[in-house]
């Protein structure tokens, strides 16, 4: 008899599960469930992109493309970053098509980071960071930020957890869970603490479509000389709500797309096809259809974050992304008992902050990637659950 459990591998025995889906296991077994804990998009990818992936069927586009993803289609991307931010990419040699963030954030990791390798990760963040860096056989160091600077990463935070192993540096906005973006001069400074230590960046910038008022997103390789720092992840999966497509990409210097290539290629071949011609569309022509989608998360973004304020859940305004995350700190419940207890008497699932990090402790994340009607509901019921504590 083989003890599996002792014949895993190492990295898998030290990555931890995430700590979302216990919420989600408790809120599947009750009725009348508002999720607010939910990360993706509510709306279903619109149809001009839907549509060109059923005529590509219908025109028999059904096999492998090239293992960095239809040159159309980095074309187009490379040709949209030159536009937005004023970054040149070489679309045969500086980006690759992936499936999703996801296998793009575990690719560009195993391409840099050696065993005993340090990389810097600010905390609250994205769950598969962490993991993914396991995975790798390096050392995810967590950079605690403070919720009062809007949990908003400084170099100063960076320069005490920098020792000589430190590789690289994950960064991610608009944030998920804070919600937080960073605005030109936060970003510079990170820039010249990467230059000071010769840091690699890696910079995932998904929600980076997603972003309200008046601050448009800044590519981080567009900052000065970032370009050679940077590996810059986005995809589709949250703009044009295409969860389910599975496609994402990767922009940085050759040496570092040739060896995700390496990886890519004997793990996944490519992409699937379906969903790059899908994506193909999204660029061309979905931007309306996205800059609707952006103005509807707006309009929730305002009501959820005025809804949390007046019932005295301090929060601070989210400027990114669909996320807003509130101090519960006040309840003198921990961020698990809080959003367990709302789960189990009021119906409501959020995300305690501490999935996200131990700096989350004393917040929790609410998504508001869902309708109004949902939103005012799940308000209303948690100004209830308040009254009872
Ligand atoms: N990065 C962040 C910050 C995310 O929130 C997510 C999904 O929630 C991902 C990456 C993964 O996205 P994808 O669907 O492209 O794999």
């Amino acid at each position: 008899m083989i003890n599996w459990q002792e014949n895993l591998a190492y990295n898998i025995q030290q990555t931890k599960p995430s700590g979302i889906r216990r919420f989600f296991d408790i809120a599947s077994t009750m009725d009348d469930v508002i999720s607010l804990g939910i990360g993706e998009p509510d709306f279903i990818t619109p149809w001009s992109i839907r549509e060109s992936c059923v005529y590509g069927l219908e025109r028999g586009y059904t096999a492998y493309t090239s293992n960095k993803g239809l040159l159309e289609l980095r074309e187009a991307i490379t040709q949209m970053f030159a536009r937005d931010f004023n970054i040149n990419y070489d679309p045969n040699t500086e980006i690759i098509i992936t499936v999703g963030v996801s296998e793009a954030v575990d690719i560009a990791m195993r391409s840099i980071l050696n065993p005993g390798d340090e990389i810097l990760i600010p905390e609250p963040c994205y769950v598969s960071y962490a993991a993914c860096a396991t995975l790798a056989g390096a050392k995810p160091i967590a950079v605690p930020t403070k919720s009062e600077n809007e949990f908003k990463v400084t170099a100063e935070d960076l320069e005490q957890h920098i020792t000589p192993k430190t590789k690289a540096l994950l960064i991610g906005y608009p944030n998920n869970p804070t919600g937080t973006i960073l605005e030109y001069d936060e970003l510079l400074a990170i820039a010249n603490f990467a230059k000071k230590h010769n840091l690699i960046v890696i910079s995932d910038e998904i929600y980076g479509d997603l972003t309200y008022g008046d601050k448009k997103h800044i590519c981080f390789s567009s900052l000065p000389d970032m370009k050679d720092y940077s590996i810059i992840l986005n995809g589709f999966s949250k703009a044009y709500a295409m969860t389910g497509w599975r496609l994402g990409y990767a922009l940085a210097p050759k040496p570092v797309i040739d060896a995700m290539n390496k990886i890519h290629q004997y793990t996944m071949i490519c992409a699937p096809i379906t969903a790059q011609i899908a994506g193909l569309e999204a660029i061309r022509n979905g931007q309306k259809h996205m800059k609707k989608m952006v103005a509807e998360y707006d309009r929730r973004r305002r009501l959820i974050y005025e809804g949390f304020t007046s019932m005295g859940l301090k929060c601070f305004e989210p400027k990114g992304a669909f996320y807003i995350f509130p101090n519960i700190s006040n309840t003198s419940l921990t961020s698990e008992e809080f959003a367990e207890q709302l789960l189990l008497k009021q119906h409501v699932a959020v995300v305690p902050g501490t999935a996200f990090g131990q700096c989350g402790e004393g917040f929790i994340r609410a998504s508001y990637a869902t309708s109004v009607d949902n939103i005012s509901e799940a308000l209303k019921r948690i100004q209830k659950f308040l009254n009872t504590l």
